[in-house]
């Protein structure tokens, strides 16, 4: 008989792992847990500017979910709880996020719903001044009334000079920047949308795989300090970081099951954030680049993912 694989949630490095699906049921019972679409972080903001018509990505033809949530886990009876009773495991690979902080509505996991919310708001105010903060403030002044830009800085780790830069033209497009933190009873205006970070999902720790408040700890395969047979991918996991990371490791998950043993290898990654109409921002470590070429670099890869996954 074949070890039962269980995958679980629709993250970013699930999609690679269930792209190589066939290949894995030669040597596993492949099971999946979770949603049959999800939205692609990478491009939503796209959607919100009336540059794209979607970011869903959906579930692969041919997997039909045994349930759409896991509700926790027993890694000692190695069992997932999910809302349609326990389904067991002999390797576990996760992929379901972790989640915004609760400071207004939450950006991770992002929905349909989600997306339709921002859409039909007039006014928002984003809390949070990364990466996503700031590109998503670019993206709601195009076509809303009144965008709020709570932050204490914006893009803290960029150099100072792209920071002075990329504050200015936030202002020139409209953006009402407020340079402190938010506080839940402050005044805001619109759509509270919180872009302030991710922090663990409860579950983790209810099931013993990490401290409280702390991401999952791995070895260098991406196997779970305790349970070498749960694999942690994507946000969840404390040492990745990011959708290229989510990305990467669920393509490192899906070797190492068939059966190639060299260990995930940690990279920087380039990212590139939606600005000015036309325009984006590229950073790789402290490098930074404004400007249309990596407006047509984003583009191009973004549409190309859509392509993989979204129809
Ligand atoms: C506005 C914005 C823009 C971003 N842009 C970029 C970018 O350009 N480049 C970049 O590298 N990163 C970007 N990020 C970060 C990136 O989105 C995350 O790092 C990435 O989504 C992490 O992927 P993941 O696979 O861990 O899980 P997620 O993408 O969070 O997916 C988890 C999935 O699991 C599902 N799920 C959750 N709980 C359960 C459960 N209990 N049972 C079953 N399913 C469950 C969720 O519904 C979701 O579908 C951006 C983030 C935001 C908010």
């Amino acid at each position: 008989m074949k070890p039962r694989l269980v995958l679980v949630g629709l993250g970013h490095g699930q999609l690679e792992i269930l792209d190589r699906i066939d290949e894995l049921r030669t040597s596993y019972d492949v099971v999946y847990i979770g949603g049959k679409d999800a939205i692609y972080t990478g491009a939503f903001p796209q959607v919100i500017a009336k540059e794209l018509d979607y970011a869903t990505v959906h579930l692969r033809e041919g997997i039909e979910p045994v349930a759409s949530r896991l509700v926790s886990l027993d890694p000692i009876r190695r069992v997932v709880i999910t809302e349609a009773g326990e389904v067991s495991y002999d390797v576990l690979v996760l992929a379901t996020g972790a989640v915004s902080r609760g400071l207004g509505m939450a950006v991770k996991p992002m929905t349909k719903e989600g997306v339709h919310r921002i859409e039909a708001s007039d006014a928002v105010t984003i809390v949070g001044g990364g990466k996503a903060g700031v590109e998503l403030a670019f993206a709601c002044i195009r076509t809303k009334r009144h965008v709020t830009l709570y932050a204490p800085d914006v893009l803290p780790d960029l150099p100072a000079r792209v920071r002075r830069k990329m504050k200015r033209r936030l202002v020139k497009s409209g953006v009402t920047l407020v340079l402190r933190k938010y506080k839940k009873d402050a005044c805001h205006d619109g759509l509270v949308l919180d872009t302030s970070g991710v922090v663990p999902d409860v579950w983790w720790e209810a099931a013993g795989l990490a401290n409280a408040d702390a991401f999952i700890e791995t070895d260098r395969n991406l196997r779970h300090i305790d349970y070498e047979n749960i694999f942690i991918t994507g946000d969840m996991a404390s040492r990745l970081n990011g959708g290229v990371d989510a990305v990467r490791s669920g393509r490192h998950v899906v070797r190492y099951l068939l059966g190639d043993r060299r260990p995930f290898r940690k990279r920087a990654s380039l990212n590139i954030m939606l600005t000015l109409p036309g325009h984006a921002l590229l950073t790789y470590r402290k490098w930074t680049w404004h400007g249309r070429l990596p407006y047509d670099l984003k583009r191009f890869i973004d549409q190309r993912y859509l392509k993989r996954f979204g129809q």
